[in-house]
């Protein structure tokens, strides 16, 4: 058996179940250790902590168990069963309204390094760790167990998502099935999802219940949906009655999905923009009743962190300079670097910045299937307001 032994005192973490060894904790290892190999870990006092996929990089273990469990077949085919029925005990999987859910979130699932999206019976598997890559078909087989014949299809698009040398020697592919594109509902909500030129598996699943809370507040209204990507709620919008509906996105590609998803449910009122935001908001008066900023992860890493915030005040305030009183911001960041605290006093500065007074209506967060493992927070990482305008 492949050994990792850390350093003394850096079992604490371990103990605590959060899943992740950094490199600098590990004292000293045993047997010929290649990137995505199965290892189990040990204290400084050879206590067993767990067993996990290692990868040279600054996280070095992900641990997939917290016991001396074997990671054998039976293994995956039981953790891809739990995350199935627990998303049938969250009301998503096998509902008729909504089609397509995240079926495991990595860390939150017990399943470090693996993300997988359901899609109408089509899955797209991305592994963030080579150990995962390397385990795909064990995975798959568990696939085939937990959903038998409705799984039509299983997309492996990891190429993006892995590490340089090793990406660079896999292609994304099918592992089971084929089918570029399917169309797929949310609370009954009709959209075209695309996993092979989409961006990351196709769609932007983690909107789903911001989406649904935007319908109560846009009847006979006025909307701005900014970074619309394939016009999640632009869609919500017009099917909750929004009398007209502005897009706008600046990648022409994401333009198109839009438009084809808005005919998809025969909305009528909508006009899509293919620009930059900031320019759109510089350039326009803001007469909407509602606006939605959900702009991509402006930091990926903690050193970007300064320039994410300020990023964050400048668009916030760029809008609410402009928005009229009585109107409302849903606002969003789904940078993990910048935490929730952080994010609410980037907001509050850009009110200040623009001279209007908010109220706050919600704080939004992630759905339950991007559920926040307390043992790891770092899994926490989308963040809304929604705010009232009051003068
Ligand atoms: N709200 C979307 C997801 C947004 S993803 C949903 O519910 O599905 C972020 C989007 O912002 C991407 O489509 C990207 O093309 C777009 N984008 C990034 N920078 C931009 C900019 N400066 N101006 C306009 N769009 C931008």
């Amino acid at each position: 058996m492949l050994k990792v032994i850390l350093k003394k005192g850096k079992e604490v973490s371990l103990l605590r179940k959060h899943p992740w060894v950094f490199s600098g904790a590990i004292g000293s290892t045993e047997g010929v250790l290649s990137d995505g190999c199965t290892v189990q870990v040990y204290s400084h006092q050879q206590k067993l902590l767990g067993s996990g996929h290692f990868q040279n990089s600054s996280i070095a273990v992900r641990l997939l168990t917290f016991d001396n469990t074997n990671i054998n077949q039976e293994f995956w085919n039981q953790r891809i069963q739990d995350a199935y029925e627990f998303r049938l005990r969250c009301g998503l999987a096998e509902n008729g309204e909504t089609n397509c859910y995240r079926l495991v979130f990595g860390e939150s699932d017990g399943l470090p390094g693996l993300i997988m999206d359901f899609y109408n019976g089509t899955i797209v598997f991305q592994a963030h760790s080579i150990g995962m890559h390397l385990n795909r078909n064990a995975i798959l087989e568990a696939l085939i167990k937990t959903f038998g014949n409705r799984l039509k299809a299983v997309y492996d698009k990891s190429k993006e998502s892995l590490p340089g040398n090793y990406a660079d020697s896999i292609k994304n592919s099918f592992l089971m099935g084929d089918g570029n594109e399917d169309r797929v509902t949310e609370h009954g909500n009709r959209f075209y999802v695309n996993w092979t030129s989409g961006q990351k598996s196709g769609f932007f699943l983690d909107q789903r219940e911001n989406r649904k809370l935007l319908t109560s507040y846009v009847k006979g209204k006025k909307v701005l949906n900014a970074f619309c990507y394939t016009g999640g709620f632009s869609v919500y919008a017009g099917n909750a009655g929004a009398e007209l509906i502005h897009s706008v996105d600046s990648s022409a590609k994401a333009m198109e999905l839009t438009e084809k998803n808005i005919s998809l449910n025969g909305i009528s009122g909508h006009e899509g923009f293919c620009a930059d935001v900031f320019d759109f908001l510089k350039s326009r008066s803001l007469d909407y009743d509602v606006v939605i900023l959900d702009p991509p992860a402006f930091a990926k890493h903690r050193d970007a962190k300064h320039k994410a915030v300020i990023g964050y005040k400048n668009l916030n305030a760029l809008a609410l300079k402009k928005m009229k009183r009585g109107s409302i911001l849903f606002t969003f960041s789904c940078t993990q670097v910048v935490d929730r605290q952080l994010f609410i006093n980037t907001i509050s500065s850009a009110a200040i910045e623009a001279g209007r007074e908010v109220r706050v209506l919600h704080y939004l967060h992630q759905p339950c299937d991007h559920p926040v493992n307390l043992m790891h927070p770092e899994s926490e990482y989308l963040k809304g307001l929604v705010l009232y305008v009051v003068k």
